[in-house]
């Protein structure tokens, strides 16, 4: 006879309880499991990146657009993109060992159709304008209202881990990003119906059935844990978005808080070191979104948000798109505290060694620029500085300047932390150091020259890094010097710079 164990204490008599140590890098405390009802282990199991079961169709599935389906029992398989996602509550009518079940919009470049995903132990890996393949042996029509919506009146159930007949797949490597990018009702060269600025939209196009609007991502809050009312929590993100009209709030809840981060939420804590930062699928600044339908409440700001009927096309393929992304990156270096000096625009050189000097004025300046407004101009300003804000900026903490995550950063140092995303950033003296300064004509307020790191260097006489070891009297003598002094600025002004005169060199007199 032989035991398992080796000594016949009364441990052996209960079943061994799982080592806590093994293969499971996320510590399970107290808590852990409050919110929605998965383990770490299950979580862990839906992040591999590996497909967790290989499906293979048992049948043969007539492969389908959405517009060619109809309801009835029949194997068929279309593919497209998640266009919404609403978490559903579970119900009684649930299925058996169900945990919870998503309602997805899948459309290609002609069709939606409304798809109930149900799931146990595998989270879906679902984002807004996610690629998918859907298998599935019955479509059905959604009188019954609740389930599917107008924009998709067709619907197909899954549940993939209890029905092999079924299956999603999300494309994750195989997409390029060009399948099924056209948003409903697309026509080449003609305008998308019910296509409206977010201005007319707050102005009362909501009341439009089918109301569309064109937005670009302008940035991406944190996502929060926020509590309910029964003492249940979800997840909420929120997307500031923008045209050239007006700005809003997009407010995310629940699993489309997912698709921004591209990550799953506070269950996929990175084992390494804890946080859940992972590269962002939505970019400030790039990201587009078309909103059909979104829900609104307008107060004193506008917030939008995704409701059962919004159908969501990321970055979808259209003009105006890309329209949407040159006006942004225009807007944002002329928002900017601190753009960068622009690279390569000017020519310095032709500058100095031209045997004509060019001699402008701001009031000439202004008017050339109005004038003609692609071109660009370089020459020679003659100011009178009235202003110099460094004693003021250091004693802030303020010398130095930079942005990141649409946030500004200040510091008297070279670098400094973002406080969105922590990642360290570099910084350049702050332009606001350089206060009022005016010619003949006009003035310039603080902050509207743009200089460029030879142009500070001329003007304070050291580099930022020799600067920031200067205490208050040094900086109180460099200050005084500058104060009424008259400078020659080698200045360069071009639109894509956002307005801002650049300052090449400066020279004294
Ligand atoms: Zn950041």
């Amino acid at each position: 006879m032989s035991s398992p164990h080796k000594n016949s204490s009364i441990q052996a008599f209960f079943c061994p309880s799982p080592a806590p140590s093994r293969s499971s890098p996320t510590k399970q405390g107290p808590n852990s499991s409050i919110g929605d009802g998965f383990t770490s282990q299950e979580v862990e199991e839906a992040l591999k990146s590996t497909p967790p079961m290989t499906w293979q169709p048992e049948v043969e599935y007539a492969e389908c657009e959405i517009r060619d389906l109809y309801p009835g029992p029949r194997a068929v398989t279309f593919m497209g993109r998640i266009a919404n996602i609403f978490d559903v509550a579970i119900a009684p009518k649930t299925p058996r060992s169900a945990k919870g079940c998503l309602k997805l919009c899948v459309k290609d470049d002609h069709d939606a159709i409304t798809v109930r995903l149900w799931y146990a132990n595998r989270f879906p890996n679902v984002r807004l304008g996610s690629l998918v393949s859907v298998w599935t042996n019955h479509i059905s029509n959604g009188e019954s209202g609740n389930i599917s919506s107008s924009s998709a009146p067709l619907f197909a159930s899954l549940f993939p881990e209890r029905d092999r007949g079924c299956h999603l797949m999300v494309h994750e490597n195989s997409d390029d990003g060009t399948m099924f990018k056209r948003p409903l009702s697309y026509r080449e060269g003609r305008q998308i119906p019910n296509l409206m600025t977010l201005q007319n939209f707050i102005d009362g196009g909501y009341d439009v059935i089918g109301a569309r609007i064109l937005v670009i991502v302008k940035s991406i809050g944190q996502r929060k844990r926020v509590e309910r009312k029964d003492g249940s929590s979800t997840e909420n993100m929120n997307i500031q978005v923008q045209d050239d009209t007006a700005g809003a709030i997009l407010g995310l809840w629940g699993t489309p808080c997912l698709s921004p981060a591209g990550t799953f939420a506070d269950k996929d804590k990175d084992p390494a070191n804890g946080s859940t930062k992972s590269t962002p699928l939505w970019k400030a600044g790039e990201t587009v979104l078309l909103l059909k339908s979104p829900a609104w409440k307008i107060g004193r700001g506008t917030y939008l948000s995704l409701s059962t009927t919004t159908i969501v096309d990321v970055d979808p393929e259209m003009a105006d798109a890309d329209w949407l992304r040159r006006w942004a990156s225009r807007q944002k270096i002329r928002e900017a505290i601190n753009p960068p000096f622009p690279e390569g625009v000017f020519d310095l050189q032709a500058l100095m060694t031209s045997p004509l000097r060019c001699l402008y004025t701001f009031a000439d300046l202004d008017e050339f620029s109005r004038a003609a407004p692609n071109e660009t101009f370089q020459g020679y300003l003659s100011v009178l500085i009235m202003e110099i804000r460094l004693l003021e900026n250091w004693k802030r903490g303020m010398l130095m300047c930079g942005e990141c995550c649409s946030m500004p950063i200040y510091a008297n140092s070279t670098t400094g932390t973002c406080k969105g995303c922590e990642k360290k950033v570099d910084l350049r003296l702050n332009p606001k150091i350089l206060g009022q300064v005016i010619d003949e004509t006009a003035c310039v307020g603080p902050g509207k020259l743009l200089l460029s790191v030879h142009a500070w260097v001329d003007l304070l006489g050291c580099s930022p890094e020799r600067l920031l070891e200067l205490g208050s009297e040094e900086l109180r003598h460099i200050a005084e010097q500058l104060l009424f002094s008259r400078l020659t600025l080698l200045f360069g002004w071009n639109r894509e710079a956002g307005g801002r005169v650049c300052v090449m060199r400066i020279s004294a007199g």
